[in-house]
């Protein structure tokens, strides 16, 4: 017989998984994985189980509670993360008090929600209503989960995944032209995937010069899941006839700007359907990171995918910004010196086991690639 922290881990697995396949489209709110269970002849059993919807509502407990319907009563809520305990404007029922019209005698959540708002209060109020509450379980899973969510409400910026492709050789492309198609094709299909799980893809103008990127998610069932195209575009050389451009009104597009960039330039693309916005610039000239990415956090977005090339890469890895890094290196050789894709400073941090720790690794068809966390 398994004891009870080793069922309430297996439930807790369960949630989390329902909960990562909401990733990139619950923003501005987590995507919390919810399951109920009550007690079976034969031990507990799963009576509703949900994930946050597209858009943000309804929450994963709402949506679990609904499916078990009178079954809840007496059982167990599993929950990636802490109930909510307030009212918003846009209404509806916190799912604190969901629970206790559930009934469940029972909660087991995976962390407390940092947002200033709950931060304890949801677990406290079930607690003082007699329900016996479980916290931490399967708390390191939890957290990488809602690292963009975390990110938002305790540091007022999205998290941020900074991905990029290399030759065995080491190069991004050769120097001086447009990015090579390094990626075989099943690596190609997981970066679609990848993208999928992000509220947002930046990328900086260059790349956008050098390669016309459509940046939608192109596989069969997941093509209504494109997330938000951000362009960092200085002096706003985003030509209304890109494909971003064209396709704006389908899936947005935003392009951070500086203030001084030039108005006639903003009043053609956002003729186009893009939104323009500014910020200021850093002391280097280009646009200022910190701001740009507060930016994307006060719009709502809590996870950013960067496939803004080596140097934005290196950029974002030290000002500490690049919270997840991804490496794919393909078989084949560029066979002379091009642009380097892991960029010195962003070499010495990944090799810093004090700073980034190796979540997994493997292949990908003909290509390895290196999934790094920052733990620092
Ligand atoms: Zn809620």
């Amino acid at each position: 017989m398994p004891d009870r922290e080793e069922i309430d881990r297996g439930f807790m697995r369960q949630a989390l998984e329902l909960g990562a396949l909401g990733l990139g489209q619950t923003w501005p709110n987590p995507s919390v994985g919810a399951v109920v269970t009550r007690e079976g002849p034969g031990g507990p059993v799963v009576v509703g189980a949900g994930h946050t919807q597209p858009g943000g509502r309804p929450h994963g407990e709402a949506m679990a509670f609904e499916q078990a319907g009178a079954a809840a009563a007496g059982g167990t809520l599993y929950v990636t993360l802490e109930p909510c305990s307030h009212r918003t404007l846009r209404g509806g029922t916190p799912c604190v008090e969901r629970t206790l019209l559930a009934g469940v005698s029972r909660v087991v959540s995976a962390m407390a929600d940092p947002n200033p708002r709950i931060a304890g209060l949801g677990h406290a109020l079930l607690r003082s209503a007699g329900i016996e509450v479980v916290t931490g379980v399967l708390e390191d899973q939890a957290q990488r989960s809602h690292r963009g969510h975390v990110l938002r409400v305790t540091q007022g910026r999205p998290m941020v995944t900074f991905k990029v492709a290399r030759t065995a050789d080491g190069f991004a492309g050769g120097a001086g032209q447009a990015r090579l198609a390094i990626s075989c094709p099943a690596a190609g299909e997981w970066v679609h995937r990848q993208r999928a799980h992000h509220d947002a893809i930046m990328l900086g103008i260059g790349s956008v010069l050098a390669d016309d990127p459509l940046l939608t998610v192109r596989l069969s069932g997941l093509e209504l899941r494109s997330p938000v195209r951000v362009v960092l575009d200085t002096a706003l050389r985003l030509p209304p006839a890109s494909q971003l451009v064209q396709g704006a009104d389908a899936v947005p597009v935003w392009v951070i700007a500086a203030e001084d960039a030039p108005v006639e330039a903003e009043a053609r693309l956002v003729a186009a359907g893009v939104e323009v916005m500014r910020v200021a610039r850093a002391a280097d000239g280009h646009l200022d990171l910190a701001e740009a990415l507060r930016l994307l956090a006060t719009r709502g977005i809590t996870r950013v995918f960067s496939e803004g090339g080596p140097t934005i890469g290196e950029k974002l890895a030290l000002a500490g910004f690049a919270d997840e890094v991804i490496v794919s290196t393909s078989p084949v050789e560029l066979g002379e010196a091009g642009v380097v894709a892991v960029r010195p400073g962003l070499a010495a941090l990944l090799a810093d086991p004090k700073i980034y720790a190796v979540a997994e690794s493997g292949v990908l068809g003909h290509d390895r690639f290196q999934h790094f966390t920052r733990i620092a």
